[in-house]
């Protein structure tokens, strides 16, 4: 093996070599290991141990019994966490969801090889260097993404598999070897059995990495069909409109990357025209013509992301990103008040960002103008932050106590009375006087009426 050295970090450190002095043998293993010959930087610190979980449990004062069915204790050590993993066999996988069983072993051997790819199934401690049982290194020099073992069988035990090669792939900028992509591209539809959750989690990795262009491999795969067939219909739909000199998916993965990669900002960029190709008509001159597609959007990408699973923030700001990508007002500063009011203060700048990225995604015509208009909506909104205008109800200078006081009952009305208040003061922000409203609110009582 070649001289290879890993810095691991002291905490991960004293429990290999506790473990040591108990008798037993320690490694990191799996991403931590790939990250650290990649020299990047591990997200968490695993460890690989032929104790049982019992020893593991004796030898360290805290523990948690994270994963204690699986193996999994996790030890802290000076307030950090670290997941130690009896080596073990994963028995057969209960209709490709979760192993039915799982032996321990006193094998590293055994265990690695339950890995899914060369590259995660390396282990390392500073007594022997790097085990490396499958040519995982070459495979990182080489930057492939190659499954432990035949890749049918692999997929078989676990279709997740297949969706992580695709994720790695994106995170990394690696290949993935042909016969394991061979295998997906067969399996891909056993990936119906696995649990939204878990496609997710892969799936976020995926589209936060710094290669959101792997989601054509994803396609191309036969995945997407299967967890996300909107994504497919992304691909295949041509755009013929001067503005745009992409497809909806390409134009889709150039706006995914002009976005920061957090979670919400790299979901609203993949599902903001996710409805063009339903809403899709070309006209007697051959343009085409996306009408609604962002109301639409927004319907349909609530739905996606219900079935993905995803919390109930993410989909509602997302949603409201969809559905206000392409509102173009004039800009007038009390057309920016009432589009500030509808997509609410803490989105705008979320929406700003997300209309920035849209116009760099596609063709050059009228570019500068386009970004301007952006420009000009930003300082608009920068006005009302800075003039502390009113654009919500509870920027009101009344509010529901008022109203009931003046005699609107109790119930829905007050908050109609409110909506109707606040549509004054978006017209004209100098209306927010506590007299002037009560004089217009007198008005609405008697329209009412
Ligand atoms: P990340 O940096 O995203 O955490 P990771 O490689 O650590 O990447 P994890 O999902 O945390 O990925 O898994 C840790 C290790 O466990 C992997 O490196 C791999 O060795 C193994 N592993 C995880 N999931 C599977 C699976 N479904 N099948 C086989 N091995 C797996
Ligand atoms: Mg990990």
């Amino acid at each position: 093996m070649e001289n290879l050295k890993i810095e691991i970090p002291s905490g991960a450190s004293t429990i290999i070599e506790t473990l040591g002095a108990h008798g037993h043998v320690a490694y990191v293993v799996g991403g931590c290991v790939r990250d650290s010959v990649l020299g990047r930087n591990p997200a968490d610190w695993d460890i690989t141990t032929d104790a049982l979980p019992e020893e593991v449990k004796e030898i360290f004062p805290v523990t948690i019994d994270t994963g204690i069915e699986h193996g999994t204790v996790t030890v802290r050590i000076d307030h950090v966490s670290y997941e130690v993993t009896t080596y073990r066999i994963d028995g057969e996988y209960e209709d490709g969801r979760h192993p039915k069983d799982v032996t321990f072993t006193r094998s590293l051997e055994e265990d690695l090889k339950r890995r899914d790819f060369t590259i995660n199934a390396m282990a390392y401690n500073d007594t022997e260097g790097l085990v490396d049982l499958f040519d995982g290194l070459g495979d990182l020099r080489r930057g492939i993404v190659r499954c432990v073992g035949n890749p049918t069988e692999r997929f078989s035990e676990d279709a997740l598999r297949m969706l992580r090669a695709l994720r790695f792939s994106a995170q990394l900028d690696f290949a993935i070897e042909a016969e394991t992509f061979g295998a997906i591209q067969t399996l891909a539809p056993t990936l119906s059995k696995v649990s939204a959750e878990r496609i997710q989690v892969e799936l976020l990795k995926l589209i936060c990495s710094d290669h959101p262009e792997r989601l054509e491999a994803v396609a191309e795969s036969g995945l997407s069909a299967i967890f996300f067939p909107e994504w497919d219909a992304m691909l295949s739909c041509s755009q013929a409109t001067v503005h745009h000199c992409y497809d909806v998916g390409h134009h889709t993965i150039e706006v995914m990357r002009e976005v920061p990669a957090t979670k919400g900002m790299r979901l609203a960029a993949l599902l903001h025209d996710v409805a063009k190709p339903i809403s899709k008509k070309t006209d007697k001159k051959g343009h085409d013509h996306f009408v609604g597609h962002p109301s639409l959007g927004a319907v349909m990408a609530r739905d996606i992301l219900r079935r993905w699973k995803l919390d109930n923030g993410t989909i509602d700001m997302v949603c409201r990103l969809v559905k206000y990508h392409d509102e173009r007002p004039q800009l007038t500063p009390r057309n920016i008040r009432r589009l500030v009011h509808r997509i609410g203060t803490e989105h705008m700048e979320d929406l700003l960002t997300l209309q920035w990225a849209d116009i760099l995604g596609q063709s050059d015509y009228l570019r500068e103008e386009k970004l301007e208009r952006v420009t000009q909506l930003r300082e608009g909104y920068e006005t009302i932050l800075r003039e502390q205008q009113c654009v919500q109800i509870s920027d009101l200078k009344l509010n529901g106590k008022d109203v009931i006081a003046a005699g609107v009952p109790k119930g829905p009305m007050v908050g109609q009375a409110l909506e109707a208040l606040l549509q004054v003061v978006l017209e004209d922000p100098a209306r927010n006087e506590r007299e002037d409203l009560m004089g217009e609110l007198e008005q609405w009582k008697k329209s009412c009426k």
